[in-house]
């Protein structure tokens, strides 16, 4: 118990800095995020933090040309860790995950930076102040980095089944929506029957009749 214990917060470490081979990649987004950040002067910033090895700007990076330059880099400068700054991770994260996977990189050494949704699209007035705050963001992604560590996926069997909580108008609707689907359906109540408030109702909009 004591060894797993021990084992647990070592992997919690971060990486002493020189074990750090962090790879930063400052994406234009054409004039999105270049139009208002000085993604030059980001690269030169990101470039100079602790555990840093390499700092690269993208026209854009999502696109073909900009993934190969992460893969090449990584493969160059032997990266253990890379941090795209572009946009929100909800569009691209699996994408660059996939991208470093490609070259032997563990998924999830990977961070992202939003430098377009926080920093150019809402700074927009202020090209200073985005390219500071784009700055910030970009240091934070690098701290945070250092902590990454690599995990498993695992997949395991699921029974094709779901359980709806409640059986109000919305869970009704909803087990129905998923035995249409082909799925089975445990719907619970807690009350005797089902139908919630919409049951105790005399008369609905629009047909002015008996709900159920
Ligand atoms: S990675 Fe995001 S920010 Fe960069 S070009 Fe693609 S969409 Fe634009």
């Amino acid at each position: 118990m004591a060894d797993i214990k021990e084992k647990m917060t070592e992997r919690r470490l971060p990486l002493p800095d020189n074990n750090l081979r962090i790879g930063v990649f400052v994406c234009d987004c054409g004039s999105n995020i270049a139009g208002t950040v000085d993604t030059e002067a980001v690269r030169e910033y990101a470039a100079s933090l602790p555990g840093v090895t390499t700092a690269i700007r993208n026209k854009y990076t999502c696109a073909d040309p900009g993934q190969q330059e992460i893969q090449q880099a990584i493969i160059e400068h032997n990266l253990n860790r890379v941090v795209v700054a572009s946009c929100s991770p909800t569009s691209y994260e699996v994408i660059f995950r996939k991208c470093v996977e490609g070259v032997g990189l563990n998924p999830y050494l990977l961070e992202m930076a939003n430098i377009r949704e926080h920093c150019s699209w809402v700074t927009a007035s202020d090209k200073k102040a985005a390219t500071e705050k784009a700055k910030k963001t970009v240091k934070v992604a690098v701290a945070r980095a250092r902590w990454l560590i690599p995990q498993d996926e695992e997949q395991i069997q699921v029974t094709d089944a779901a359980l709806v909580i409640g059986g109000g108008v919305a869970g009704i609707q909803a087990a129905l929506d998923l035995a249409d689907s082909g799925h089975q359906v445990y719907l619970v109540e807690r009350e005797p029957s089902i139908g919630g408030i919409m049951a105790q109702l005399d008369k609905v909009y629009p047909d002015i009749e008996c709900s159920i």
